[in-house]
């Protein structure tokens, strides 16, 4: 512009002059944006060559998109290699969006489940899963425990579908073949039931003869009194024993969902209470009706679980205190629970405390003549109803045992 002036200026032609050469500096400017955008618009072609200001903004913009592409190769490979192990999982995956829809699923999904992919991609995961448990859990989408679910057809198998949550609400359905670990879960639990079963024969002919003998107790020899006495005791203890691990092996086993009856609770309750106070009348236990609720369950379980909790808040409470039982609504749960005020629990035992056998003071426990395995039923029957076992105890003070039901 000042070489322009400046001859401008020389042949008294100024406005003549610069306005050729503006003009011309424009058409050169349009010419390149021109190029630019026509680069723009096929990124994949070489910059166009220019010089200057011009070939500076090629160059930088040339640079970026190769550090882009090369990011987005980066990607690309990373995304293929995750998918890559997804799909070569041995457990089956499938990604949903929090609409329902398949967004994808691996090989073994499609193994296990029969989906199609990408045919199936975007179709509602429940139209092609068809089985009522998965649905149930599905919707109910509480899934801290995986699910298991035994497979109609010629096969027998077992799958288990676990989820979890993602992103917006999206999730993420594994599912797995466990139809070997379920058949030795089924060996074991046989097992155990069995073997109860078989020793419950022999235990009963010792028994009867035991109780034969003591009743002859004059005719005994004094030294062996106290031994038979003894003997007697523990067969009681071991005939206790098989009866819990009989009904333990059988709550495993029976399905309840697939029994339910309308269990009228407070009914359920008014009866135990006077069975115990019959058989406990020292005790002073007090109930307190607020709902009239039933529960979808089994009379029998819920009536073992209840008493197998009275019956600890007693054996764990000195006689001269009452335990009370509460039936009530609360929210969108009916709490059903068993308040002692006795020994009390220590923090640190609770998390076990209904594994079968386990003890907080294995003196004290075999003194009462527990089995160690009332919690472990009281477990399963909650489990079978769907209903959580909540325990709350201060040492010294007494304990809480609550089975919340969902309304
Ligand atoms: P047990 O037959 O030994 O009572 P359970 O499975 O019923 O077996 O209970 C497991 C353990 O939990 C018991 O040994 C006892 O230490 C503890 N426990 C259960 N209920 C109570 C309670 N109400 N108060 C204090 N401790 C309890």
């Amino acid at each position: 512009m000042a070489v322009a002036l400046l001859v401008g200026w020389v042949l008294g032609l100024v406005w003549p002059v610069l306005s050729i050469v503006l003009a011309l500096a424009l058409g050169r400017w349009l010419w390149q944006m021109r190029r630019l955008l026509g680069w723009l618009a096929d990124p994949s072609q070489e910059p166009p060559e220019a010089l200057g200001f011009w070939g500076d903004l090629y160059d930088r913009l040339y640079a970026l998109q190769r550090k882009a592409q090369e990011r987005e190769g980066e990607l690309k490979s990373r995304l293929n290699y995750l998918q890559d192990s997804l799909s070569s999982m041995h457990d089956g995956a499938v990604m949903v969006t929090y609409g329902g829809a398949i967004e994808w699923s691996n090989d073994a999904a499609q193994r296990l489940l029969g989906l199609r992919y990408p045919a199936d991609r975007g179709q509602a995961l429940l139209n092609l899963v068809r089985l009522p448990a998965f649905y149930r859990y599905y919707i109910a989408g509480a899934f801290d425990d995986p699910l298991q679910v035994r497979m109609q057809g010629e096969r027998e198998q077992v799958l288990q579908f676990a989820v979890t949550l993602f992103g917006n609400g999206d999730r993420l359905v594994f599912v797995r073949d466990v139809t070997k670990e379920a058949h030795l879960e089924q060996m074991r639990r046989d097992f155990v039931g069995n073997v109860s079963h078989e020793l419950r024969t022999p235990l009963t002919v010792i028994k009867g003869y035991l109780e034969m003998i003591l009743a002859s107790a004059q005719q005994l020899e004094p030294r062996f009194r106290r031994p038979l006495e003894q003997m007697s005791q523990q067969t009681d203890r071991m005939e206790s024993l098989l009866k819990d691990l009989l009904w333990l092996s059988r709550l495993e086993s029976v399905r309840t969902q697939s029994r339910r009856e309308r269990v009228d609770v407070a009914l359920l309750l008014q009866e135990l209470v006077i069975e115990l106070h019959t058989l406990y009348p020292e005790r002073s236990l007090e109930l307190t009706v607020d709902t009239g609720q039933k529960v979808a369950g089994d009379y029998r379980e819920l009536h073992s679980a209840v008493s197998n909790l009275i019956l600890n808040a007693f054996k764990y409470s000195p006689d001269d205190t009452s335990v009370t039982v509460l039936w009530r609504q609360h929210d969108s749960e009916l709490l059903l629970s068993v308040q002692d005020r006795g020994i009390g629990i220590d923090a640190v035992h609770l998390p076990r405390l209904t594994e079968r056998f386990y003890r907080v003071d294995d003196s004290r426990s075999s003194a009462t003549g527990g089995t160690g395995l009332g919690l472990a039923i009281v477990k399963h029957v909650a489990a079978g109803h769907l209903a959580e076992l909540r325990i709350v105890s201060t040492p010294g003070k007494g304990s809480t045992f609550t089975l919340a039901f969902r309304c």
